[in-house]
């Protein structure tokens, strides 16, 4: 039987369930929250038993997974995770790789093939590949996919570098990839492209918030060579709304591609980015960004549009566990 490693070990395949493909347990800005958030607004406690109760609540809608691609970038620390992890039933797998829209970070710009200190292998390659063959840290929890970000900016050097690194990887493990792309700067092809020449297996790749464009042709294109379309930012109206996202899936689910889409929410149970008066502008902005809109919203509206339970269960179950064996 296939396995793919949760936070609290591996488990069979055939266990995820219905699976959320783009969920952040925390987002945090970590050398902030270590300087600036105790005593001041973080509270550990408060916020561990915030985040079980919103999991939990997931998990009483129907939803048995989800999927944090939470890397250096975003705060990853996984003991915190481990804490979440223990006191719910939802099954939730993380990610490796590192989250930049431009540079990479110092210790990796200054090591590696034609880098100041001079390494026969890129560093990126070797802790990615030790996330997943032999656990993050000391926690004994295996990345089980990895993470990178293609933004409005391009392939910059560093952008690039950490995308062939993702790559070299994949290859060497198998794990599959989710890329963050920008819909609007449609820098999914840029990512096809640089995946295909490292010779990745594009049906293991996830094109990260291609729903949020309506696009059917680009989205076809991406669909085309083999990736799965990441539908995943329902409730991030700003890029597009509910109701457009549910028109764009039952459009191209009619037109077979339900084998090539996730669905997701790219929601958090804590987010540092919209602190205080941010958060609540951001609340009342987009009231359904939260983890309860899929389940309570969005399915019976793709129901009520056409999708077909067979539609509901390729995007909520099969593509899920398919990406993962
Ligand atoms: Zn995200």
């Amino acid at each position: 039987m296939p396995t793919v490693h949760t936070v609290r070990g591996p488990i069979d395949t055939a266990e995820l369930g219905r699976t959320l493909m783009h969920e952040h347990v925390f987002v945090l800005s970590t050398e902030h929250q270590q300087n600036y958030g105790t005593g001041d607004w973080w509270d550990e406690e408060e916020r561990v038993a915030d985040a079980v109760s919103k999991l939990n609540e997931l998990k009483g809608l129907g939803i048995d997974t989800i999927v944090d691609p939470t890397v250096w970038g975003l705060g990853r620390y996984l003991p915190r995770v481990q804490r979440v992890a223990a006191q719910t039933e939802l099954n939730i797998i993380v990610a490796t790789g590192l989250y930049t829209y431009d540079e990479i970070p110092f210790q990796y710009a200054h090591r590696g093939p034609g880098t100041l200190i001079e390494t026969p292998t890129d560093p990126m390659v070797d802790d990615f590949t030790r996330d997943v063959r032999d656990g993050i840290a000391d926690t004994g929890v295996h990345a089980a996919f990895l993470k990178c970000a293609v933004e409005a900016k391009g392939l910059t050097p560093g952008v690039e570098r950490t995308l062939r690194a993702v790559a070299a990887t994949h290859r060497e493990t198998g794990a599959p990839i989710t890329v963050h792309t920008s819909a609007a700067a449609q820098t999914g092809r840029l990512a096809v492209q640089v995946l295909r020449e490292e010779g990745a297996d594009l049906t293991k790749v996830v094109i990260g918030h291609a729903g949020d464009s309506n696009d059917l042709d680009h989205l076809k294109e991406l669909a085309d060579a083999g990736c799965i379309l990441g539908m995943d930012r329902f409730g991030l109206d700003l890029y597009n709304p509910t109701s457009a996202r549910v028109d764009t899936i039952v459009a191209l689910a009619e037109q077979g591609y339900a084998d090539r889409m996730v669905l997701s929410q790219d929601a958090s149970c804590y987010i540092d980015w919209f602190p205080g008066e941010a958060r609540t502008a951001m609340t009342q902005a987009m009231p359904n960004w939260n983890f309860t809109h899929v389940p309570q919203d969005v399915l019976p509206m793709l129901r009520e549009r056409g999708a077909s339970e067979g539609h509901l269960d390729q995007m909520l179950v099969q593509v899920p566990r398919r990406y993962f064996e």
